[in-house]
């Protein structure tokens, strides 16, 4: 492997992966890297293998979801290991690869396209049948150079809340991706509605329906709304993914419903 050049190197790696999926949202704080991390375990729940790939520079926030902070992937002959965790989800993120939290803030357009390669063409993914890829929040350049430089990826899920100002940047993340022909699997509408712990009802805190609405209107389609749960924010806290741990929820169901097409 050691005399092939980096573009040949992630050619050879992402042919062994059946299915590429980038998880995109229009601005930070919708729960991105949260439906990624989950999208991700529903998948494995039903027993493919999955690999979760975090390639959002500014924010790699999929250690600290999995409690996975400060962990350096072993290098070994075959590429370096992505973390296997609980349920064999193997992990990968632009985080373990950093001295400092923040150093990729300041990195320029080359040495983020040269970390992506080594995160495609140098990780020991092995055969999976999904790549999971949190990506960087919003349509800019980071997100654009992110995306040229993954290879044939089979669509996006993107990620929004039902507040108008959030369903507006779901429409500029559909453009982005018309743009780099990269097909939209479709909209996830994440803290849609509460259920109140007291009465069950759910209350209805920024008007459901707004990514709905979005998707209609944008011609793709809508793949389900996930909750307000408390035990989301929980989990994180506690870094395990919420559905293997609370598969009985409404809100696990949610996930489950939403890899059914994908
Ligand atoms: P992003 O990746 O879009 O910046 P995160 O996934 O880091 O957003 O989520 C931001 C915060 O919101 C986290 O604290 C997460 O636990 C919380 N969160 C995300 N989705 C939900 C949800 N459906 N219910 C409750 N909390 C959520």
């Amino acid at each position: 492997k050691a005399n092939l050049s980096d573009d040949e190197k992630v050619k050879i790696n992402m042919q062994r992966i059946a299915h590429k999926i980038l998880v995109l949202s229009g601005k930070g704080g919708v729960g991105k890297s949260t439906v990624a991390v989950n999208l991700a375990t529903a998948l494995a729940l039903q027993g493919r293998r999955v690999g979760l790939l975090d390639v959002d520079f500014h924010g790699p926030s999929i250690p600290t979801l999995l409690h996975l902070e400060g962990k350096r992937p072993e290098a070994t002959e075959n590429g370096l290991l992505p973390i296997t965790i609980e349920g064999g989800m193997k992990v990968m993120s632009i985080g373990f690869l950093l001295q400092r939290p923040d150093d990729a803030v300041i990195w320029r357009g080359p040495l983020k396209i040269g970390a992506i390669k080594q995160l495609l063409g140098d990780v020991a993914w092995g055969d999976l049948d999904y790549l999971v890829i949190d990506f960087p929040p919003g349509t800019g350049d980071e997100p654009l150079t992110v995306a040229q430089t993954i290879p044939e990826a089979d669509g996006a899920v993107v990620v929004t809340t039902p507040q108008d100002v959030s369903t507006i940047d779901v429409s500029k993340s559909v453009t982005f991706c018309r743009q780099l022909n990269i097909p939209v699997l479709g909209v996830v509408e994440n803290m849609s509605g509460l259920i109140c712990p007291h009465c069950s009802k759910l209350i209805d805190l920024f008007k459901q329906g707004g990514g709905e609405e979005m998707a209609k209107r944008m011609g793709v389609p809508f793949l389900g709304r996930i909750p307000l749960d408390p035990q989301i924010v929980q989990s994180s806290d506690e870094g395990r993914p919420f559905v293997y741990h609370h598969s009985n929820t409404e809100a696990a169901a949610a996930f489950q419903g939403i890899v059914e097409p994908l």
